[in-house]
């Protein structure tokens, strides 16, 4: 592979063109026409408008990224998160151009990327899942019955849904009645299909991810798992690596990372990916989705693995055989990641787009900034509202804790507001501090 086109913006494509530069690959990045002055466009070899600000008219329009990738004489095409990087359309017109898509098959990713479907297919292979109804659910009285022999209460979800969009918690026959119509219109407004599934709402989860890397070869190996329990709105927004409830609990993380594998190769898996847990607070796990890509949070996993996961997913893709057993993987300290959002917290998060006047950013020892802004530079309203990736390495997790928030101390934008008060508050709160977290932590614990 000579030749990337990075068919994303913002830190990611950063972090993509980052990793080619150190691997001796040319990098080609595209952009909107609001993006012009970004630092994907400034780092890359080469970069190409290929669109108006809106996102469906540059980073999710298909035939201009293509047609960049043929005229440039890209190799390959890493799609980044979000975008296209899901889109199972995509990497067939990758695939038919003749262009490597870093990442699995079209096949593999509408298989995972229906949610019910590849719940269906981990049943199929022993792997526990939450229970509730066997794929969609079409009709209130079919919604109804599930619901009385699961128990309230339920989560409706839709099967496309992402990003922690779509979903529904409801306690009664009388609230499903409503929300499944709802739920069914939104989902179909949000990601263009309206199918949706049931399933018994966990109270008080945590959320355990593991990362996976399978080459094409059929070797697969995990590389620890990360705890994303801090929420807000089922949205991620502070991770850590390895998690504190699995520290205590070695046979069980052992048995899980098992079953995560187990799970990659039922799926077929190629690349690098990530399969999602909720455990009960009786230590039960269920499988809840498989995401086909690199995560936002994959960078805490590097940090206490030592492996850059996305110079493997590069390698993967030029067909090279894994250099790593299972064993070989070792998990020394802790990580965190504070995900940085222009948002006002003192709002209800609401975006907060506009000039950064002054930006300090924070570093020394154990701290590592995954970001694409720099003073003067305008965040704007068209996309996410992502605008730092905050990590920080200890021995242990108090060390972590006490590097992050050294570093949340240290950095300083103004022109915009930001959520590094919020994290602030997440590590000073008791409870955080002695790793007891769960997905409504925020709700219960914050607000
Ligand atoms: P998405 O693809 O939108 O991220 P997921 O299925 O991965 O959706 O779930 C995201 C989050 O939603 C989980 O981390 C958890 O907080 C919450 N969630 C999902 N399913 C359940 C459930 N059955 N019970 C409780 N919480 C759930």
């Amino acid at each position: 592979m000579k030749k990337i086109l990075i068919a994303n913006r913002g830190e990611i494509a950063l972090r993509v063109i980052r990793a080619c530069k150190e691997l001796g690959i040319e990098t080609v990045a595209v952009y909107s026409k609001a993006d012009k002055n970004s630092l994907h466009v400034q780092y890359a070899d080469e970069a190409y408008c290929i669109g108006p600000n809106e996102s469906t008219l540059s980073y999710l329009n298909m035939q201009a990224i293509i047609s960049t990738a043929m005229v440039s004489g890209a190799d390959a095409i890493h799609p980044g998160y979000g975008f296209l990087s899901e889109n199972p359309f995509f990497a067939k017109l990758c695939e038919t151009h003749k262009i490597k898509f870093i990442g699995p098959s079209a096949k593999i990713i509408e298989c995972m990327g229906n949610k019910a479907k590849a719940k269906e297919l981990m049943i199929k292979n022993n792997i526990p899942v939450i229970p509730g109804s066997h794929g969609a659910v079409e009709n209130v009285n079919k919604a109804i019955k599930i619901a009385r022999e699961i128990g309230y209460p339920v989560i409706i979800k839709a099967s496309a849904g992402g990003g922690g969009r779509g979903m529904r918690i409801t306690h009664s026959d009388e609230d499903l009645k409503k929300a499944l119509e709802l739920a069914q219109k939104e989902a179909q407004n949000a990601f263009g299909n309206s199918e949706v599934y049931i399933e018994k709402y966990i109270e008080e989860p945590k959320h355990i991810e593991f990362q996976i890397l399978a080459d094409e070869h059929g070797n697969i190996i995990h590389l620890g798992e990360r705890d994303c329990s801090i929420q807000r709105r089922h949205q991620k927004i502070l991770e850590e690596a390895p998690s504190p409830f699995l520290e205590k609990h070695p046979e069980l993380r052992k048995e899980i990372g098992e079953k995560a594998i187990i799970a990659a190769k039922a799926a077929g898996y190629q690349g690098a990916g990530t399969i999602e847990f909720l455990l009960d607070s009786s230590g039960n796990y269920y499988f809840i989705e498989m995401n086909t890509r690199v995560q936002v949070e994959h960078g805490i996993t590097e940090l206490v693995t030592g492996i850059d996961i996305i110079k493997e997913q590069i390698k993967i893709a030029s067909n090279e055989k894994l250099l790593l057993n299972q064993e070989d993987v070792k998990i020394s300290g802790h990580a965190l990641e504070c995900r940085i959002n222009a948002e006002d917290p003192d709002n209800d998060f609401r975006p907060s787009p506009g000039r950064i006047n002054t930006l300090i950013l924070p570093g020394g020892p154990k701290v590592r900034i995954d970001t694409h802004i720099y003073q003067g530079f305008e965040i704007l309203p068209y996309y996410d509202s992502l605008i730092a990736k905050l990590m920080s390495y200890g021995k242990d997790r108090n060390e972590a804790i006490s590097v992050m928030e050294r570093a949340l101390d240290e950095f300083k934008i103004e022109g915009i507001k930001t959520t590094i008060p919020f994290h602030k508050k997440i590590l000073q709160n008791a409870f955080f501090k002695k790793g007891e977290i769960y997905t409504n932590f925020i709700q219960r614990r914050m607000e």
